[in-house]
C-alpha cells in the first residue's frame, strides 16, 4: 500500500500544525497552487512572504519518504522560501497516522530513531526566521523560555502485587537453564511470604523523586480482561486485577502532595467507551476531581478511534503514543500535538504527549544509558520533550536491579541540562496555554502594538534594535532574540 492519495486541505491541516507548533504570530493569507506548485503567502504589515514547494495529491510513499526525508534542500530569493520537496505532505501524512498506517513497516521502523518532523520542521522554521527577521519582527510564542527542554515523567501501575510473574518468570528460566533465575524467583517469593510485597513499591519511587525535587504522572489501571486458563498470554489480565479502592490511601496521598493521578485504560478500553468511561468514573470518585491524563495499558492504540473515545470522555492528554519495542520517536516528534482526524476533517482535542523511553524497550538494549542519552540529545536539540516511562513496579531494586538507578541518573543528567522535569499534566498545562493565548499585533511605521491574552512570554526576531518602554514589560536577550514577559494585555515596541 505504497501509493497515496492526500485530500484537498492537506496543506492547510500541516500549516496549521507549523504555525502551532512553533508558536508563529501570523495567519497565512492565502494557498495558492499552480501547476504543481503551490504557494503559501504570508502578511507582516504591508509586507508579504511566500513559502513556494512542489505539490502533487498522488505520491508513491516509498519513494517521497525517501526523498523528503533525506533530500530536502531549502533557499531562500528575495521574499521566497523556496523548498524543494512537499515537506507539508510529510507534515500532513505523519499527524493523521497515515504514514504509519500505509509505509511500508520496515522503512517506518528505520525513521523512528530520529524525531525527522521535527528535525525538518525546525529547518523550515530557522529559514522563515531568516527571510523575515531579516525584514520584519517576527514574533512567537515559545513552548519554553527558562529551559531548554522538557522532561515528562510518568509511570503505569500495571499491578500492586507480583503473582504470576512467579510462574512465568520461573518456566522463562527453565527454559533458559539459567539455575540463578529460578533461585532469585525462589528467594523473592520468601520475601513475599514474610510480609514484603515486591510489586508494592510506592513509598520508594515518593522518596526518590522527593529527594530529587520532582513530581512524576501516575496512571492507575482498573483491569477487568477476561482470562483464559488456556491461553498464558490473558493470566497477566488476573495479576493485574486491583481495585482503586485497594491504593485509594496511595492516590489521595500522591494528590496532596502534588504527584498527578492520570487513568491508565484497561486492555480492552482502547475500542470501548463504555468500559472507559466507567473507569474513569470509578478513578474519579476516588481522588475526588476530574481525570484529564490517561495512557492505555499496552500501548493499545486504534488510531483514530481511541482518540475520539478519549475525547468524548473529556481526557486532556494521552501519552500511549509510543513503542513497547524501541526507544526513540514513533511519529517522528518530541513536541506535543493535536493529530488529525482525517474522516472527521477536524483536529481531535486529545494533546499527544508522544513517549520515547520505556522501561522494558530500553532494557532490552545492550547499553541502555547510551540509547538514552542519545534520545535526550535529539529531544534537547529541539526544545521538545522527552517523555519517560518506567513502570511502577520496577523500583524494587531485587527485583529490578538498576532500573530505579538509570531513571535516577536520568533526571539528574536532564536537571543539568536545563531541563524542566515534570509530570505529564504540566506538559498539557504550558502547551495548551501557549496554544489557547491570542496574540496580535499591528504594524505602524517602526512601533508594533502587541495584544496578548493571558500573561504568555513572547519571543521577538527582529533586524533592528527593539526598544519596549514599559514598566510592566520584563525583556530578555537571548542569541538573535527578545523574550518579553509582560503582565499586562497589551505594549508596544519600537525598533531603531
Ligand atoms: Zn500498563
Amino acid at each position: 500500500m505504497n501509493e497515496y492519495r492526500l485530500p484537498d486541505d492537506y496543506v492547510n491541516v500541516a500549516w496549521k500544525w507549523f504555525r502551532d507548533t512553533f508558536g508563529i504570530v501570523t495567519e497565512c493569507r492565502t494557498i495558492e497552487r499552480e501547476n504543481r506548485k503551490c504557494t503559501i503567502k504570508i502578511e507582516f504589515g504591508d509586507r508579504c512572504y511566500s513559502v513556494v514547494f512542489p505539490s502533487d495529491f498522488e505520491i508513491n510513499l516509498k519513494d517521497f519518504v525517501n526523498d523528503v526525508i533525506w533530500n530536502i534542500r531549502f533557499y531562500i530569493d528575495g521574499n521566497r522560501l523556496v523548498i524543494d520537496q512537499d515537506i507539508f505532505a510529510l507534515i500532513y501524512l505523519t499527524i493523521s497516522g497515515n504514514l504509519e498506517r500505509n509505509l511500508d513497516r520496515s522503512l517506518f521502523l528505520r525513521l523512528v530513531g530520529k524525531p525527522y518532523l521535527d528535525i525538518i520542521s525546525n529547518r523550515m522554521f530557522d529559514m522563515i526566521k531568516k527571510m523575515i527577521g531579516n525584514n520584519d519582527i517576527l514574533i512567537t510564542k515559545p513552548f519554553l523560555t527558562d529551559n531548554s527542554f522538557a522532561v515528562c515523567l510518568t509511570h503505569d501501575v500495571d499491578e500492586i502485587k507480583k503473582t504470576y510473574q512467579y510462574i512465568t518468570r520461573s518456566l522463562r528460566s527453565l527454559r533458559n537453564r539459567d539455575l540463578e533465575g529460578v533461585l532469585k524467583e525462589l528467594r523473592s517469593f520468601i520475601r513475599k511470604m514474610k510480609g514484603k510485597e515486591p510489586y508494592w513499591t510506592f513509598e520508594k519511587l515518593i522518596e526518590l523523586e522527593k529527594s530529587m525535587g520532582v513530581r512524576s504522572t501516575l496512571y492507575f489501571l482498573k483491569e477487568t480482561g477476561k482470562v483464559k486458563i488456556t491461553d498464558p498470554s490473558t493470566w497477566r489480565h488476573l495479576g493485574r486485577r486491583y481495585e482503586f479502592d485497594d491504593v485509594a490511601d496511595v492516590i489521595k496521598f500522591l494528590h496532596s502532595r502534588g504527584w498527578e493521578v492520570g487513568l491508565h485504560g484497561s486492555f480492552y478500553s482502547y475500542r470501548d467507551r463504555s468500559l472507559l468511561k466507567r473507569e474513569k468514573l470509578e478513578l474519579e470518585r476516588i481522588l475526588g476531581k476530574r481525570v484529564i491524563g490517561i495512557r492505555q495499558h499496552n500501548l493499545n492504540l486504534d488510531i483514530p478511534q481511541t482518540w475520539r473515545i478519549q475525547e468524548s470522555l473529556g481526557f486532556e492528554y494521552d501519552t500511549t503514543l509510543g513503542s513497547n519495542h524501541y526507544v526513540g520517536f514513533r511519529w517522528g516528534t518530541c513536541y506535543p500535538f493535536y493529530p488529525y482526524d482525517e474522516e472527521r476533517q477536524r483536529f481531535l482535542r486529545v494533546l499527544q504527549i508522544p513517549l520515547h523511553i520505556e522501561d522494558i524497550a530500553v532494557f532490552r538494549e545492550d547499553d541502555p544509558w547510551r540509547i538514552c542519552v542519545q534520545t535526550l540529545w535529539e529531544v534537547k536539540r529541539m526544545g521538545g520533550v522527552l517523555t519517560l516511562l518506567w513502570h511502577h513496579a520496577v523500583f524494587d531494586e531485587d527485583e529490578y536491579p538498576g532500573w530505579a538507578k538509570l531513571y535516577r541518573d536520568l533526571i539528574e543528567f536532564c536537571k543539568r541540562e536545563n531541563a524542566l522535569v515534570t509530570k505529564a499534566e504540566d506538559i498539557a498545562r504550558i502547551w495548551r496555554n501557549r496554544l489557547n493565548s491570542n496574540v496580535s499585533v499591528e504594524y505602524e511605521g517602526k512601533f508594533v502594538s502587541v495584544r496578548v491574552e493571558g500573561c504568555i512570554p513572547l519571543r521577538i526576531y527582529s533586524p533592528s534594535k527593539l526598544i519596549v518602554n514599559d514598566s510592566d514589560v520584563t525583556i530578555r536577550r537571548g542569541n538573535g532574540y527578545l523574550d518579553v514577559y509582560c503582565k499586562k494585555s497589551e505594549f508596544k515596541i519600537k525598533s531603531v
